[in-house]
């Protein structure tokens, strides 16, 4: 017997548990080779008195292990601990999240027969650096934070999955004509990226209307890549109507660990009940069955949940008269999928897994050039409310350091001075914009100066961006108005 292959696995919160001991119990039958180390995370930790959610050993554990199964945990919504889910992904740097929707018409419902889509989800970045501010009594700002070597290793493991999985396609979704720098990198680093897969169909939407024809017509979708937050949010809409959330599993993939999970929660209002569909979480057990080389078991397992599935034994959440033919709990589900283990669906598609289809599909990008970066000015952030636009505008304007001159204000990014409308509603937030004269260097001690006179004039300074030319172009967006 080969040595087995040590995993981590948390049973976590809300249905956790039962689908979890479901998932183990199919995977063991089928002959999964592994070493169960059984780490705790979530609510109960963090009830505790355990503040991060998360007991101090269980870093050592994932970091020995490398491979960690992890069933739905609890996040407080608004307050509360932060999400471990994005402060696990982000700590072991599992870059890559890989989410596929597969519909199985005519045995659970759905209204897109032929769809099967892979969301390949950005993982670590955007406005999920978690970087938050209130910066006055009205405002409150995330950042959203879009970095080339992180845009680089999504999109080329977006393109190394569709070659290695035998897909004829990669889409873009991004919002570029809005945020044309941060989502205007990510579409950039796309197109250098397509060019080096020539045999890989490319395609670029907006987010917008891309997710209107995902949701419209998924089958003309195959691989899809995209920034985290809409790949968060459409990844459960692509689950949902291709059947159930509770249908899909997801590989978080970094460069040294992985992760396998549900895409769904932990759903509390179907805790402890026997409810739960357990099969987005076997889903994903599968996908970690590959990935750890166990590619004839991750088979066994996908092609007797097929049969199940086909068998019409479906959870509450897929059960639909006329079409299932018995409604069972998430035990007996797992008990349903053990029973048909050797067998493969008739009419579904059998699937038959290669070690060439591992997870890890980590190729190193190229080193890029460092970009000549010139200051030539400074976005003053100012917490005011005292007065008009035009008011701030004269009392700024007394203000210049060297070759530094306020240019414009503006308000939520709007141009609210010189020439505002008198219809634009004004917060208690101001981007005052100075910048040097053409042609003559702004010394970073221009910026302390000006700052310091900002100051002393009265004013309420939150905050300060530099602006600066990259290899002469802009690295700040144009103001609007
Ligand atoms: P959810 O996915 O937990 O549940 C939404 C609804 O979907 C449930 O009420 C249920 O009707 C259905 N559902 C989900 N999974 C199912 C399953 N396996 N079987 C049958 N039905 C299922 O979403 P939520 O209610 O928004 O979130 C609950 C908690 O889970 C929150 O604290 C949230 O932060 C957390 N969450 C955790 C993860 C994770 O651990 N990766 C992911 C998403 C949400």
């Amino acid at each position: 017997m080969f040595k087995r292959t040590p995993i981590a696995v948390a049973y976590g919160d809300g249905i956790g548990p039962e689908i979890m001991e479901a998932t183990l119990n199919v995977i063991q039958a089928a002959g999964a080779n592994i070493e169960i180390e059984t780490i705790e995370i979530g609510e109960k930790v963090y009830l505790r008195g355990v503040e991060t959610g998360m007991e101090p050993g269980a870093w050592d554990t994932l970091r020995r292990t490398k491979v960690f199964l992890k069933a739905p945990i609890t996040t407080p919504q608004g307050g509360g601990y932060k999400s471990l889910n994005v402060t696990t992904r982000k700590a072991l740097g599992l870059y890559a999240n890989v989410r596929p929707s597969v519909s199985y018409h005519p045995f659970v419902h759905t209204k897109h027969p032929t769809m099967d889509v892979v969301i390949i989800r950005e993982n670590e970045e955007d406005l999920y650096a978690g970087i938050e501010h209130r910066q006055t009594a009205q405002v409150y700002q995330c950042l959203k934070l879009i970095t080339r070597p992180g845009s680089e290793k999504i999109i080329r493991y977006a393109f190394e999955y569709a070659r290695a999985n035998n897909r004829k396609k990669v889409t873009c979704f991004v919002k570029d004509n809005i945020m044309k720098l941060t989502d205007g990198l990510f579409h950039k680093v796309f197109d250098e990226m397509a060019a080096e897969y020539p045999d890989i169909e490319n395609e670029t939407w907006i987010v917008d209307i891309g997710a209107a024809k995902l949701a419209d017509t998924p089958e003309n979708f195959d691989v899809i890549v995209m920034p985290n937050l809409y790949g968060d949010v459409l990844s459960d809409v692509a689950a949902q109507i291709a059947g159930s959330v509770g249908l899909a599993g997801s590989a978080n993939i970094g460069e040294q660990c992985a992760m396998f999970e549900a895409i769904h929660g932990s759903a509390p209002r179907r805790a402890g009940q026997n409810l739960a569909n357990p099969s987005g979480l076997l889903l994903a057990a599968v996908m970690m069955l590959v990935h750890i080389g166990q590619p004839e078991v991750a088979t066994r397992v996908h092609n007797a949940w097929l049969k199940t599935m086909e068998d019409g034994v479906h959870t509450y959440d897929i059960f639909k008269e006329g079409v299932s033919r018995q409604k069972v709990g998430t035990t007996e589900f797992a008990g349903a999928v053990i029973h048909r283990l050797g067998e493969a669906p008739k009419a579904l598609k059998p699937v038959s897994y290669k070690a060439s289809q591992s997870m890890s599909l980590w190729r190193k990008n190229g080193h890029h050039q460092k970009a000549e970066k010139r200051l030539v000015g400074v976005d003053v952030f100012l917490d005011w409310e005292q007065g008009s636009p035009n008011d701030l505008g004269s009392a700024l304007s007394q203000v210049a350091v060297g070759p530094l001159s306020l240019r414009v204000i503006t308000n939520r990014g709007v141009k609210v001075w010189p020439d505002g409308l008198p219809e634009t509603f004004c917060t208690d937030h101001w981007r005052c914009r100075f910048l040097g004269k053409e042609g003559e260097a702004v010394q970073t001690g221009h910026v302390v100066e000006l700052l310091k006179r900002v100051t002393e004039a009265g004013f309420d300074n939150i905050k300060t961006e530099n602006l600066y030319l990259f290899d002469g172009a802009p690295g700040f967006s144009a103001v609007h108005g």
